[in-house]
């Protein structure tokens, strides 16, 4: 239970409003080492409530520095929570604000893609929690908006992600300006040699939690496998969402072309599509997000390194239309549905050629899939468009789980996404309105 941690009770009752009943397993093994002040290695991925795990015990360490006070002064930036892209920075941060909620513990969040100057007023007035991408935080570092020289915790999130995405050097610098005096924790969904290499030069005797084995992370999720030729793909997976009425789907690819294509041709088709991936700027991919959520678009197509820490509650089904080349990029797509204890489905859709990487991840997971046969009719009704959606009866899935009927129920948006889309004009990632500025003086006058 959430009361024997030893949490405050104006914490415990933010949690008791967001609905939570007990501590996942992360938080039941890394709340107590946190609380304790040991550093932490935790190995723990999007969907886990990994979150909590490390805001909730750092709310409770900074409790005696929480203060009222106006004065920036009194609010010097004590955590430091670093995130690999936009999307995880912002979900962290409104996560904290979450459980925050009712002791005098400000944040903020920063990230690149916007002007920095949207950001310094924030910061200005002093935040305990800092919310950051890592190269935005040494933009501000270097225009002078902040100081890190009173951190007391550092969190690194999703660590192997940031790794990545190459922001070694980044991570080196940021550490050369924290306190040696510091607790550090390092949430990541693999331990791979380089995150042990990073751990070493970070953190000062970890205690280690892996409340979930990386391979078995899936077990609430339905998987299956539909052999079909790469041609035939793109009307099986029409037909999927079409026969199944369903108003959410996250499907993957494995290139930027290959799902830009598709979100194309899924909107001919007329399935309101989008997709995000690398080549997008960060407001397309939070537009793209935002609607998804929202439920204005039905299939948000995407990239592996585009989904990265997405927060998407309760989504039904994850399509994966190309298996990724990395085995272990499976493992995280699929997380993206069975959130939290909920149920949920992945299908993938593999031709021959892909059985090859059907096989590796076979293998990392330990168990085989039935190959189950796509049927898919002569007459292929991918290539018109606008039709109506229409059940159609050729697509046939071997359920190896029974249906959840809350598949059946429409999406609802998480209270923290339906706050960020009621709140359109705070959205820091909104751009500036373009001003048009004249390049001449006035006429003289006479
Ligand atoms: P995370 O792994 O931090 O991205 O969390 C995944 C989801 O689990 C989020 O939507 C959280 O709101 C939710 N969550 C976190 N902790 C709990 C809990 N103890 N009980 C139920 N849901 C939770």
């Amino acid at each position: 239970m959430f009361s024997s941690l030893n949490l405050d009770p104006q914490i415990l009752r933010a949690i008791e409003e967001e609905g939570y009943t007990e501590p996942t397993p992360i938080q039941a093994q890394a709340i107590p080492h946190v609380l304790a002040g040991s550093d932490l290695m935790a190995m723990a991925q999007t969907g886990t409530g990994k979150t909590a795990a490390f805001t909730l015990p750092l709310l409770q360490r900074l409790l005696p520095h929480a203060s009222t006070s106006a004065s920036p002064a009194r609010h010097p930036i004590r955590a430091l929570v670093l995130a690999p892209t936009r999307e995880l920075a912002i979900q962290v941060e409104k996560s904290v604000e979450t459980y925050s909620r009712h002791v005098p513990l400000r944040s903020t969040v920063v990230f690149g893609g916007i002007d920095i100057k949207t950001q310094k007023p924030a910061l200005m007035k002093g935040v305990e929690i800092l919310v950051a991408t890592p190269g935005r935080l040494l933009d501000h570092v270097e225009s002078r908006n902040l100081m890190l020289n009173q951190v007391q915790i550092l969190i690194l999130d999703e660590a192997d992600r940031m790794l990545d995405m190459g922001f070694m050097p980044d991570l080196k610098r940021i550490l050369t300006l924290l306190p040696k005096q510091r607790q550090t924790l390092l949430f990541s969904a693999t331990f791979s040699d380089d995150i042990k290499k990073l751990a070493q030069d970070f953190l000062v005797n970890p205690v280690t939690v892996e409340a979930e084995r990386r391979n078995t992370a899936a077990e609430t999720v339905t998987q299956s496998v539909l052999m079909v030729d790469h041609d035939n793909k793109f009307s099986v997976l029409a037909d999927l969402i079409r026969s199944r009425g369903l108003k959410q789907v996250l499907v993957f690819t494995r290139t930027k072309l290959t799902s830009a294509q598709l979100a194309r041709k899924l909107e001919r088709e007329g399935i309101p599509s989008d997709a995000i991936h690398g080549d997008k700027t960060q407001l397309e991919r939070i537009k793209a997000l935002d609607a998804f959520k929202e439920g204005k678009i039905t299939a948000l197509v995407a990239t592996d390194v585009a989904a990265r820490g997405l927060d998407i509650d309760q989504l039904p089904l994850v399509v994966n239309y190309e298996l990724p080349t990395n085995a272990e990029d499976y493992v995280h797509r699929i997380g993206r549905t069975g959130r939290a204890g909920a149920s949920g489905e992945a299908i993938s859709l593999v031709d021959g050629e892909e059985e090859r990487r059907l096989v590796e991840i076979e293998k990392l997971l330990k168990r085989e899939f039935p190959r189950e046969h796509a049927k898919v009719l002569p007459a292929s009704r991918s290539s018109s468009s606008h039709r109506p959606a229409k059940p159609a009866a050729h697509v046939y899935v071997k359920k190896t789980a029974p249906v959840d009927d809350w598949f059946l129920k429409p999406y609802e948006p998480s209270p923290a996404a339906a706050k960020i889309a009621e709140q359109p004009s705070s959205n820091p990632d909104k751009p500036k309105k373009q001003i048009a500025a004249l390049l001449c003086r006035p006429p003289a006058k006479n």
